[in-house]
């Protein structure tokens, strides 16, 4: 089936036409970079170099919605943010003072333009754009049940759900209809919205994923992290709380708490992962804190060697707290070429498999005869580990030990962290040895939970009720999983929910 997406309303850009394809993921995908900027003249420029920032969020697919007072201007496409957002001819057309941007993040399923954000929709109160970071875990509930009622989708992103729920709403005002919405929206979200006199940012009761406030002179600007804050020149304000609604508007900041309160579940992969090490993450510099990480698991798993070597770049903090707490010398025994994408993108086996290969190689001079201790984030399926392992073994490395900075990734997220379906987590089916075995190296040390959590500036971790989301280490969800727990019989509904 073949569609083009039209622009739901006259005053919108016309975007490039798409073909249509299906997802081939069995779930939705989002992880993603969002930002929003209102009073600024280059409100458009701003943004463009704000979800640059945010790329590492989202490679697959950039977007901009600008608005200057009345109408919409957007700008939606396949491709890296400088693939589209450096041509000044694009960005000029993105009039206003207003605008949000959002970075895609998709590893599986079909490249498709219908799903790229930030999403628009026309409504009796005047246009509407969003843009999602996080995941909604009761998506396809709802939109099986919006379905019912007549709706009609045109993508298969989850955040449409959120307009529909608004278009239904019994309430008038906007605000009142995207708090209606969100509402009854579970999982993880922080979005931000942009309307004809608004900017909204908001994040949900748990606060699962980041969205910080700024300013730039007298605009107020919205990002996933403080590094698309520091492009800019835009000073920190705060964390938008877990819960918490801001409205921008011109008369300023009005903030709500519209939702039940919840215990505060920030995603600790943010910090062990995810996020820049140059941002700033929940009062967490993210550079420090896997530095930390990485000297507690020097103190835990001690090994005798002749050098850390980091697996770049995630690995790099972690392997400098290692060296430093080993006192072992730090050395780049891997190079990293970074004219490639991160490995994940790569929707194969085959071709991730020759991502690895591409992305790194061993500095055999250095490694040549040494006992090497490599150090990494950490591991999902272990395509990764197996090749750089491989490669040291074959650059002559005496010993190959891995210690990793995180503990073993033994369940899926369902919050906007794009990890594999359960059985190829290669720790949701492996036992220590098993994983050590399977990768090849002498010995193969994870972070303990408590280690990861005194890195965070914890004691240890509080089993009864876990300071962060740590459910990929845990399979302890703080959210409900309506969709995956079988709500609505959503695992059966198609994607493409109005053709089931
Ligand atoms: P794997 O090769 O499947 O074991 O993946 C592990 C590598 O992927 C680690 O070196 C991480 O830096 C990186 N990684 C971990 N989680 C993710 C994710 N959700 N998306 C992309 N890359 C990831």
């Amino acid at each position: 089936m073949v569609l083009t997406i039209r622009p739901s309303s006259p005053s919108v850009q016309a975007q490039p036409s798409a073909d249509i394809t299906h997802d081939r993921g069995d779930r939705f995908h989002d992880e993603c970079g969002i930002f929003g900027i209102f009073g600024h003249e280059d409100a458009s420029a701003h943004t463009a170099l704000g979800l640059h920032a945010l790329q590492h969020r989202g490679q697959e697919a950039a977007g901009i919605v600008a608005c200057d007072g009345t109408q919409f201007h957007s700008e939606r496409r396949i491709g890296l943010v400088g693939d589209t957002f450096s041509d000044l001819s694009v960005i000029a057309r993105l009039k206003g003072q207003a605008a949000i941007g959002h970075n895609r993040y998709a590893t599986t399923g079909d490249t498709v333009l219908r799903n790229v954000q930030p999403l628009f929709a026309e409504f009796a109160f005047g246009g509407f754009a969003v843009a999602h970071n996080g995941n909604l875990t009761n998506a396809l509930t709802l939109r099986k049940e919006l379905v019912d009622r007549g709706a009609i989708f045109q993508s298969t992103t989850d955040t449409e759900v959120i307009i529909h729920l608004m278009a239904t709403s019994a309430h008038k005002p906007m605000v009142d209809r995207i708090i209606d919405a969100l509402q009854q929206s579970e999982g993880a979200f922080s979005l931000v919205a942009l309307a004809d006199q608004q900017l909204i940012g908001v994040r949900d009761p748990h606060g699962v994923r980041p969205l910080v406030l700024g300013t730039l002179d007298s605009a107020y600007v919205f990002a996933s992290e403080t590094c698309a804050l520091d492009i800019i020149g835009a000073t920190f304000v705060r964390d938008v709380e877990p819960g918490e609604l801001v409205v921008i508007d011109a008369s300023g900041v009005h903030s709500m708490r519209p939702f039940t309160d919840r215990p505060r579940k920030f995603c600790v992969f943010e910090y062990i992962y995810f996020s820049r090490p140059d941002s700033v993450v929940e009062g967490l510099g993210v550079y420090e804190t896997r530095k930390r990480i990485g000297i507690e698991l020097a103190r835990e798993y001690p090994v005798d060697a002749d050098m850390v070597i980091p697996v770049p770049d995630s690995g790099t903090p972690a392997a400098m707290g290692f060296a430093e707490q080993s006192k072992i010398p730090f050395e780049l025994g891997i190079v990293r070429n970074h004219y490639v994408g991160r490995t994940f993108i790569e929707p194969g086996d085959q071709i991730r498999h020759l991502g690895v290969k591409l992305k790194h190689n061993a500095n055999r001079s250095l490694v040549a005869g040494k006992r090497v201790i490599l150090v990494d984030d950490s591991i999902v399926r272990g395509t990764t580990s197996v090749k750089i392992v491989e490669m040291m073994r074959s650059a002559g490395a005496a010993e190959v030990h891995m210690r990793i900075a995180s503990p073993p990734t033994t369940h899926s997220c369902f919050y906007g962290v794009d990890t594999p379906d359960r059985e190829k987590l290669l720790a949701a089916n492996n036992d220590i040895e098993a994983m050590r075995d399977y990768i090849g190296v002498d010995s193969l040390s994870f972070v303990s939970h408590d280690g990861l959590y005194r890195a965070m500036g914890h004691g240890k971790r509080d089993a009864e009720n876990p300071q962060y989301c740590d459910a990929c280490f845990t399979g302890d969800y703080p959210v409900a999983l309506t969709d995956e727990d079988g709500g609505a019989s959503a695992r059966q509904l198609s994607l493409l929910a109005e053709r089931a």
